[in-house]
């Protein structure tokens, strides 16, 4: 159906913005004058190398990154990472502390038991994981080697708005969160995200580690590409890194900036998710918002009709209106609208207003 571009809701690979990829278009054909598109170019060229070294650069300052981390561009999605950190710093007698907000953080568990024990220092099974954690619902174990948390449940639309409150070295799951507001880095031993969400394409993952950290836990022997050490040593390039993948997320960087940065950014997100959360509360007789009030993702939207056939139908006249990716995970089943940093302003609107109509031919 659709003969131009519509508005994407997918919750990942997602919606990237105009400028980048209509420059994309044409550095695939010719980058920066050097008679070779982007797809193209060596790795060790200076082409490229200048844009990684680049790309790093507008991390380090959008995110306000200091030279005690590192900046890695990983392969394996983040879905590596939650066997990679593991074994990088579990074994014999080591055991980490998770924060189980969701289905992320579960698989995370899986991987992770395979290297060490695991303590639930909360565990949100049994409120179906409608919510964030107080404080008060959180026991940390003694001397766990780190704490495992996911700051946005991408599935239940829930996000963290404070870092967990912990003196143990804190590892964070931000894959769809990440660079979406200022970051507090500095209470964090290792930050991960896929970049398929905030970032640019898949097939990155985009990791930020105290060099300390590292230096203090990582173990030995490990092979190259699982090694944090090594692989900071070889600024990323081990071997060849996805260099489209890191060419687009530098361009995402560059637009982030000239948005005018994280806190521009963050209040932008805010706005696109009121819209959404609006239309809901106007019809709360008809839409009901998975996470708990407190506890709301600006990122994804997840909410419900009052039955399952109606949520159909709601995806299927959506569709036809214009806008696409908007069912629910399938462990939750009902609707979602994830609208990442690049997601437009009147894309919100569009939507919230398409759900004030449905609701009322369809109550
Ligand atoms: C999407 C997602 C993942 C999985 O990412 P991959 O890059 O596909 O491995 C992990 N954690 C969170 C919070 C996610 O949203």
């Amino acid at each position: 159906m659709p003969k131009k571009r519509i508005y994407n809701f997918s919750a990942g690979p997602a919606t990237l913005p105009d400028e980048v990829i209509e420059q994309a278009q044409k550095d695939i054909w010719n980058i920066r004058d050097s008679g070779i598109g982007i797809l193209e170019h060596s790795h060790r060229g200076k082409v490229f190398e200048d844009i990684i070294r680049e790309t790093e650069h507008d991390c380090r300052q959008l995110a306000n990154i200091s030279d005690d981390y590192e900046v890695l561009f990983l392969q394996g999605g983040a879905t590596l990472q939650f066997a990679m950190i593991p074994q990088a710093f579990l074994g014999a007698g080591k055991h980490l502390d998770v924060l189980n907000t969701g289905i992320w953080t579960e698989n995370a568990i899986k991987d992770a038991k395979r290297f060490g024990d695991i303590h639930y220092a909360y565990d949100g099974k049994d409120s179906q994981f409608d919510h964030i954690p107080q404080d008060s619902e959180i026991n940390y174990s003694k001397d766990p080697t780190y704490v495992h948390y996911c700051s946005n449940n991408t599935i239940y639309g829930t996000e963290w708005k404070r870092v967990p409150k912990t003196e143990h070295p804190l590892v964070c799951d931000m894959s769809s969160n990440i660079l979406s507001k200022p970051i507090d880095i500095d209470k964090h031993a290792l930050i991960f995200a896929g970049t398929q969400k905030n970032l640019g394409p898949a097939g990155c993952c985009l990791v930020i580690a105290n060099k300390e950290f590292l230096a203090k836990n990582q173990r030995e022997g490990l092979p190259f590409l699982l090694d944090y050490k090594h692989m900071a040593a070889k600024r990323s390039m081990h071997n060849t890194p996805p260099t489209f993948t890191i060419y687009i997320i530098g361009r995402v960087f560059k637009w982030l900036l000239a948005q005018g940065g994280l806190e521009a950014i963050e209040q932008h997100n805010i706005a696109k998710a009121k819209v959404l959360f609006d239309a809901i509360e106007k019809d709360k007789d008809f839409y009901t918002a998975f996470g708990r009030e407190d506890s709301r993702s600006v990122m994804n939207v997840a909410f419900r009709t009052p039955n399952a056939e109606l949520d159909k139908k709601f995806i299927d006249e959506a569709f036809q209106a214009g806008f696409s990716g908007l069912k629910g995970h399938r462990a939750l089943g009902g609707l979602r609208a994830s609208i990442y940093n690049a997601f437009p302003a009147e894309g919100s609107k569009a939507l919230a207003k398409f759900m004030t109509e449905f609701a009322q031919t369809n109550r």
